[in-house]
């Protein structure tokens, strides 16, 4: 009988009954009994082995969502992030386009390089700085600001028209050429007429200019304030920055500007201006404080004793009214002498 077919004769008894058909067969074919085993030995392990592996269980409806499995040694990459080939290099924050008034201040107008923003302290600062060196009334002739000026730029531009349209000409006209802007003061973090605590001055702002004088090219020092400066030309000079300027404060204001001008383009309601500068006339001449030299041939003057009061005051004529009530005065040559000798100069 083929090996097979004895197996399978082997293998129905041994399936229902287990292991007793193997004695059945021990002692004839103990051969073929170990050949069957082996045979079906491995099909029964294999199922037996198949059957015994727990499959995993359905996950439970209400489980937390499973975090999609991450490369912990990669950084983190947004989904919609380009590859670093093509990312985008990094830009820095732009910087404000120039203003109309930085445009226009060109170097043909003025030496005036911008500065950075200034921020506080408090409410002081603004935009659009320069530094206000000099003006170019022509590209031959400078007026330098001295010390340079720290102006916002619209500031600046008013000063720059003020100096090339009608402070030069006007110097011009004195036989010599502007060479100096006296700068007494511009950007200042401070109250006005630097009194603490009071609203802040538009020097504060960079929006102001004080100013003491123009030098001229001879040498010349037109000081604004100067009482014996020619009036017609202070006139001049007050006339053209009352133009300008929204602000005009010097001598007569208040006692701060007795000694310079100050110019600013604080903007108020209904285009409201201020041009307040006393130009005084020269102060009268002081009399001298010494007498005039006594001539030697003067008589001997008398002095106030002798006149009759003895500290020195003259005794008011007596009303009639009261003449008769008044008694006579002491003759004074009892007790003082009559004459002292004259004194000189
Ligand atoms: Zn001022």
């Amino acid at each position: 009988m083929p090996v097979r077919k004895r197996c399978f004769l082997w293998a129905m008894p041994w399936g229902q009954g287990g292991g007793a058909s193997l004695f059945i067969f021990r002692n004839g074919v103990r051969a073929q009994v170990w050949a069957c085993t082996l045979l079906f030995g491995g099909l029964i392990a294999t199922a037996g082995f198949a059957a015994q592996v727990p499959l995993p269980r359905s996950r439970p409806a209400e489980a937390p969502h499973s975090a999609p499995a991450v490369q912990t040694d990669q950084p983190d990459v947004p989904a919609d992030a380009a590859p670093p080939s093509q990312a985008a290099p990094a830009i820095a924050p732009a910087e404000p386009a120039p203003s109309a008034c930085r445009l226009a201040l060109t170097e043909a107008i003025a030496i005036a390089p911008s500065l950075p923003p200034i921020r506080g302290p408090g409410d002081c600062g603004g935009d659009d700085i320069v530094r206000l060196e000099a003006v170019m009334v022509s590209p031959d002739q400078r007026v330098a600001l001295k010390p340079p000026a720290v102006l916002r730029c619209t500031m600046a531009m008013a000063v720059a028209n003020w100096v090339r349209i009608d402070a030069a000409p006007l110097a011009a006209s004195l036989g010599s050429a502007l060479s100096e802007v006296d700068n007494f003061d511009s950007y200042e973090c401070r109250g006005r007429n630097r009194v603490k605590g009071a609203k802040l001055s538009e020097h504060g702002r960079a929006n102001a200019l004080d100013i003491r004088g123009l030098r001229l090219a001879n040498g010349t020092m037109l000081s604004l304030t100067d009482r014996n400066l020619s009036r017609d030309l202070r006139e001049k000079v007050l006339h053209s920055v009352c133009t300008r300027f929204t602000t005009v404060l010097g001598p007569g204001s208040d006692w701060y500007h007795e000694d310079h001008i100050h110019l600013d383009i604080a903007e108020r309601r209904n285009n409201y201006r201020l041009c307040q500068w006393n130009v005084d006339d020269p102060m009268p001449q002081i009399a001298p404080l010494l007498p005039a030299v006594r001539p030697d041939e003067a008589p001997p003057r008398e002095t106030a004793e002798e006149a009759g009061e003895p500290d020195g005051r003259t005794e008011p004529p007596a009303q009639a009214s009261d003449a008769a009530d008044r008694k006579p005065p002491q003759a004074a040559s009892s007790a003082k002498p009559a004459m002292r000798p004259a004194r000189r100069p």
